[in-house]
């Protein structure tokens, strides 16, 4: 069962998180935006995702009640349910706002909606407001551009979607994203405040177990390719071996429905039909996802490793030679 997060929550004297109100399999409850800071103006970590009414209302309930404004946002990094919300949001406040983001690597951000710019932040930059100093820190993997940010007067961690409060996250590098897990570890907060999910009490544990399980992954496909005979071996062959081997029976079964012998087949009803591959895996787990969220990390580890092939090794695998 997910935990349940009440659209407005005062969490702290300075941290007052709100909900975005987009549920959905990857965004689990929601994205978390956090109001950050004690004064007139604050500060707004990620805004949510675009024209979604139910998210502006809990913001300007918010501001109303604590008679405050934003004049800084800070976007975590360029995802739709982080960034998406900017313009409605800056609709609803009435006076100059700045607005903070890591640049992407990789390439060039698209335009912002309504021609807005954003100030580029940097790794060990500080964003400042009365009551709280949000330092930034660059930890790519999930996307180029991704920050956490960490609270200082608190010991605490604004996580983006680098870990989140519940399940495992998704990422883009693998070798970024285990590096800026690392770097988490090395902060030691005492919590984090996740992009997606409830709260973490006592992080690190959970952080290093992030670390173990995409280690353990890996270990995994070793084992599947020095057992497999076949000289070649696609990532989606390696996939599937991996579930075989190593998953619990219940869902190599499901696995194994879904995606039948590679060929063809998956399961009636969800999406199903011939030439089954990837894709359809990812829309049988949406279709499925509110009345069996084990399936989630399941197909969320699957992507993993799926991605893990397509970056750390070349598609089609050569074993034995
Ligand atoms: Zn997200």
């Amino acid at each position: 069962m997910t935990t349940f997060i009440s659209k407005i929550t005062e969490i702290g004297p300075r941290i007052i998180r709100i909900l975005g109100c987009n549920p959905g399999p990857m965004t689990l409850q929601g994205t978390n935006t956090y109001l950050i800071g004690t004064g007139r103006k604050r500060v707004l970590l990620d805004v949510g995702e675009a024209r979604n009414a139910e998210y502006i209302t809990s913001l300007e309930t918010v501001l109303q009640q604590q008679d405050t404004t934003i004049d800084q946002i800070v976007i975590s990094h360029w995802h739709h349910d982080h960034i998406g919300g900017l313009s409605d949001v800056l609709k609803c406040l009435h006076e100059p706002v700045s607005v903070y983001k890591i640049p992407r690597l990789e390439k060039e951000d698209e335009p912002m909606p309504h021609l807005i710019s954003y100030i580029p932040l940097k790794h060990q930059d500080e964003i400042k407001t009365q009551g709280a100093t949000l330092r930034i820190h660059h930890t790519p993997g999930h996307t180029t551009d991704h920050a956490v940010l960490e609270l200082v007067e608190e010991d605490a961690v604004f996580s983006g979607d680098c870990v989140l409060g519940e399940g495992t996250t998704v990422f883009e590098d693998l070798h970024s994203y285990m590096t800026s897990l690392q770097m988490l570890v090395k902060m030691c907060p005492k919590i984090v405040y996740p992009g997606h999910g409830p709260i973490i009490e006592d992080p690190v544990p959970k952080i290093q177990h992030y670390i173990d399980h995409r280690n353990q992954r890996e270990k995994q496909i070793l084992k599947v390719m020095n057992l497999e005979t076949k000289k070649f071996l696609t990532a989606m062959e390696v996939v599937k071996a991996v579930y075989k081997l190593f998953s619990h029976p219940g869902l190599a079964a499901l696995w194994r429905g879904w995606l039948g012998d590679g060929s063809g087949g998956g399961s009636p009803g969800l999406g199903g039909g011939a030439g089954l591959g990837w894709e359809s895996g990812f829309r049988c787990r949406r279709v499925q996802r509110d009345s069996q969220p084990l399936l989630l990390s399941f197909t969320r580890t699957h992507q993993n490793i799926y991605t893990l092939l397509q970056l750390r090794m070349s598609p089609t695998i050569c074993i034995n030679s």
